[in-house]
């Protein structure tokens, strides 16, 4: 069938801006005539943020071929650029600019005509789907029920037709075995494949990982490795050999934890080679992640029945489509698009996951069919859980499952562990946190709309069969209304703050505007000052608020006892699913009440004496000169404390790997920052050096002569370099603001040249899609911050220039000069210093036939911060015109050219 489109197609770029008629023809436009133009007839755009924020036109909307492919092809990948769309559907890519606006009517064409073919893998649902969404104006809907035939038999509603986990026996506990040398190195060969050549480093690699699964000699001494393997070594097939053997033969769990969701989906990979039958893999390998990753099913019922209103609804209805085809419900790095969100400018998307802890579990009608329930139970009965550092801590500090607790742990990226440990036990008094905590007990304020309901509504039963238990949720909605309400940071600017907890936080907003002394001007930085010696109204109204807290804590703590009760005594009308929910509400009630009496703890430090296990202070947060958050923060000095006693000390086995885990320091840094240092049993250590020749794949180049502060310099400077590499660059900032200013200076100057310039801060893309866009086009270049020095895998041409701009000194923050003060002053600033350059680094070579080079634009680099590269590696200290020299021709063949320094290998070099 030929399918009816008869509207113009817009494709903006930083080189200009065109228009596509219907009948073929193409013309260059300008930005208000663009915007004119929209504004009249709905035009076919790709991205439509993107082509907003490149007409400077914030209110633009259209026909977004991306949404078409969200409603035609859910749950499947597409990179959201012209060549990624082509890709996706089969079709020639345009080569020019120009031709975009007649790809793009082509491209919605062949969407649209896929609803017409008898093949079409995602028929079921469209109908309905359409029909609601021609109801919300959505503007593809009339072309799609133009297409598309009505379904003979009413189609089935997404709830019913999703599939229903299954209740299994709990596990019995993993038999004990101990796995021989030759088995090992037999698994590793399998897995590694017949025709790969065999790495020693690797095999050796295996061999330390297994010990890790030996019989623990004591309790409380888990048998930990410490292992550091350079990039290349294969570590992670190294380590999934002993892991997968192990848990076949004692019929146990190994969990593998990582930071990135770009290692977490290798893991996937490679585990397939485990298990290449799909239903067994399926079976035996269980992705897990935090529950606000995953769409709650009930969230999305009130959102598809009238809780979303405008384009909220629109993306509701689209995540129902995906939803209906998703393998496992996962809305963050799993197979929604992450672009999807952000084309509906993130409104919405994170009110349908499980985000603020409301799950009524088997109260809930869709609990049978729950994504988050059903990963829950699958990672039971798997042999492989695939989990991240975060939710390792989570389910530590707040796991309701003894018995399921993870007693085999592999930390990859394990140099990340201290960071993620930091932020799992921090603890915040802020206005943010308290606030979340009211709508907790009392329930959203106003004309909220959503299914949010306080303490007493999401527990009416209770409530009426047990007296005491009713009393206590009543003292609690009544001790929660001390808290600060919608309006408080308003009050608080004002100096009218309401009740106790407010007039705290006005007297902390006081002291650090009165003492603050960094002058902060850095958009993301906020204004603090540290807790010592507060003044005496600070110190009043922390006692209030204090006695507030208290009021709030007892009766929860009262309710908590009298659910237990409930469970272990239970009343006839308690059966499995009441219980269930009885249960999932005690879990959630004893981490509120673990957080109202941390912050009770933390306010007996503003008025009587240090804890040295602590950090504390008070902070204004802002964002771009706006107020966001104040409050009170605590840290623990060492967070790897808590982590050794509720991770690490119960477990079994634990091995933590990474090519930087002695981060740029020795094997007590590895220690201090893995928590082997607080175990009893000392941690076995094993290092082995990456295979790849450094000297031959890649050099740096230390910039010289631009100076600090300049940012016209810097900015010409990175235009030089990327346009001598022809793309292919990854740059590195420290600072949003430098990053932004570099960006707005280069980007049209660049993409006259054919060379597109992407980066995080600005384009609103998801960080993860504008990794895949730099992937996908070699000669594409992405700017960004910290979540892209580790989080980048672009092994090949792609990325061949790595560019920081300047040395990543850590921010000399009240948190910083604590932990630099107990560990050694400047020696710990080079440690982390190193460790990011390495990781820096580590971006560029990714496998045997990577080369390129990695610039530093700082004048004054000192030496002793040049281990951070791999030994072998050369080093030179340039001009920009050298450097700009070096970059066009490509690694000199010459090595003695290339080298006037060349790194040692010594024992602290990590690679
Ligand atoms: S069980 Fe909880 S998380 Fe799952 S769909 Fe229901 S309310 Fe949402």
């Amino acid at each position: 069938m030929d399918t009816p489109l008869a509207f113009p197609a817009l494709h903006a770029s930083h080189a200009g801006i065109w228009v596509g008629s219907i009948d073929g023809q193409v013309t260059t436009v300008g930005k208000g005539e663009a915007a004119g133009r929209a504004a009249e007839t709905p035009m076919v755009m790709l991205n439509a943020p993107l082509v907003a924020q490149r007409l400077g036109y914030p209110d633009l909307s259209g026909l977004d071929l991306l949404e078409l492919f969200a409603f035609v092809y859910p749950a499947r990948f597409a990179v959201p650029t012209p060549k990624g769309m082509a890709k996706a559907l089969g079709i020639t890519p345009p080569t020019t600019d120009q031709e975009v606006p007649q790809f793009l009517l082509v491209a919605a064409r062949t969407l649209l005509a896929v609803l017409d073919a008898p093949d079409w893998a995602e028929r079921e649902g469209a109908w309905d789907a359409a029909q609601a969404l021609m109801r919300l104006r959505w503007p593809w809907s009339n072309l799609i029920l133009a297409q598309l035939k009505k379904p003979e038999k009413p189609e089935r509603w997404l709830f019913s037709r999703l599939p229903e986990w299954e209740e299994a026996p709990p596990r019995t506990p993993p038999r004990v075995v101990t796995l021989g040398a030759d088995a090992v190195q037999q698994r590793l060969a399998s897995l590694v494949g017949g025709s790969a050549e065999t790495r020693q480093g690797q095999r050796d690699f295996a061999q330390a990982a297994a010990e890790i699964f030996a019989p623990r000699a004591r309790k409380g001494e888990p048998n930990m490795l410490l292992a550091e393997a350079g990039t290349g070594i294969g570590k992670t097939l190294g380590y999934l050999a002993p892991a997968s053997l192990w848990a076949t033969a004692a019929d146990g769990t190994v969990w593998i934890s990582t930071f990135t969701k770009a290692l977490q989906r290798q893991l996937v990979r490679e585990a397939q080679r485990i298990y290449p039958d799909y239903e067994t893999f399926k079976s035996k390998v269980v992705v897990r992640k935090g529950r606000e990753n995953y769409l709650c099913l009930l969230n999305l019922e009130d959102a598809l029945q009238g809780g979303f209103a405008g384009r909220a609804a629109i993306l509701a209805h689209l995540v129902a489509r995906w939803a209906a085809y998703s393998n496992d419900g996962d809305m963050i790095g799993g197979d929604l698009p992450g672009w999807l969100p952000t084309l509906f400018r993130r409104n919405g998307s994170t009110a349908l996951t499980d985000r603020r802890g409301e799950c009524i579990y088997a109260g809930c009608p869709h609990y049978k069919k729950c994504f988050i329930e059903r990963a829950s139970r699958s990672s039971v009965q798997a042999e492989i859980v695939i989990a991240n550092h975060a939710l390792m801590m989570v389910n530590a500090a707040r796991g309701r499952d003894e018995l399921n607790r993870p007693s085999r742990i592999i930390f990859d990226e394990g140099h990340h562990l201290f960071d993620a440990a930091d932020s799992m036990f921090a603890a915040a008094l802020t206005g943010q946190e308290t606030i979340e905590l009211r709508r907790w007990v009392i329930g959203p304020e106003g004309k909220a709309r959503g299914r949010r309901r306080g303490l007493s509504a999401r527990l009416a039963d209770v409530a009426s069969y047990d007296e005491e238990g009713g009393l206590a949720i009543e003292m609690a909605r009544m001790a929660a209304e001390a808290l600060p309400g919608d309006g408080w940071l308003a009050r608080l600017a004002e100096g009218a703050p309401s009740g106790p907890i407010e007039r705290f936080l006005a007297a902390v907003r006081a002291m650090v505007f009165a003492r603050d002394e960094t002058n902060a001007t850095e958009g993301g930085y906020g204004l603090e000052t540290e807790l010592a010696d507060p003044d005496a109204a600070v110190v009043d109204a922390a006692a209030d608020a204090a006695v507030a807290l208290e009021a709030l804590a007892r009766p929860l703590t009262v309710l908590g006892q009298r659910l237990e009760a409930m469970v272990s005594d239970p009343p006839d009308w308690l059966d499995g699913s009441a219980r269930a929910r009885v249960e999932g509400a005690m879990a959630s009630l004893s981490w509120r009440i673990d957080t109202v009496r941390a912050w009770i703890s933390m306010l007996a430090r503003a008025v009587g004496p240090v804890d040295p296990e602590f950090v504390d202070w008070h902070a204004i947060d802002r964002f771009e000169g706006r107020e966001m958050d104040i409050g009170m923060h605590r840290r623990w000095l060492d967070p790897m404390k808590p982590v050794a006693d509720i991770v690490l000390k119960p477990s079994h086995g634990v091995l933590a790997t990474s090519a930087t885990l002695r981060s740029g320091g020795d094997w007590k840094n590895a220690e201090a920052r893995t928590g082997a240092l607080h175990l009893d049993k000392p941690a076995t250590h094993f290092s082995a050096i990456s295979p790849f020749d450094y000297t031959a794949q890649a050099e740096v180049l230390i910039v010289t002569d631009i100076k600090k502060g300049d940012a016209a310099a810097l900015a010409g400077a990175y235009a030089a370099l990327i346009t001598a590499s022809g793309g292919g660059v990854l740059g590195l900032f420290t600072a949003i603001r430098r990053l932004r200013s570099t960006y707005a200076r280069i980007a049209d100057r660049l993409a006259r040249d054919g060379l597109p310039l992407y980066a995080q801060h600005v384009d609103p893309i998801d960080t993860g899609t504008l990794v895949d866009i730099f992937r996908d086009d070699p000669h594409a270049s992405l700017l960004g911050t910290d979540a892209l020095r580790d989080g980048v895998d672009v092994p090949g041409h792609s990325l061949r220039l790595v560019i920081m701009e300047q040395i990543p000194w850590p921010r000399p923050d009240i948190l910083h000069r604590a932990r630099r003060l107990k560990n050694g002053g400047i020696d710990f600033d080079d440690r982390i210093i190193r460790a990011k350059m390495a990781q820096a680094f580590g971006r560029l070579i990714r496998s045997a036939d990577d080369k390129g080079h990695f610039v530093l634009l700082s004048s004054a680099v000192p030496s002793r911060l040049l281990t951070a590269f791999p030994p072998g590696t050369p080093v030179r200290r340039v001009t920009l015109a050298e450097a700009v020299a070096s970059v066009k021709t490509g690694l000199s063949p010459d090595e003695k050219l290339r080298q006037d320094v060349k790194i040692s290998l010594d024992e602290s070099n990590p690679f």
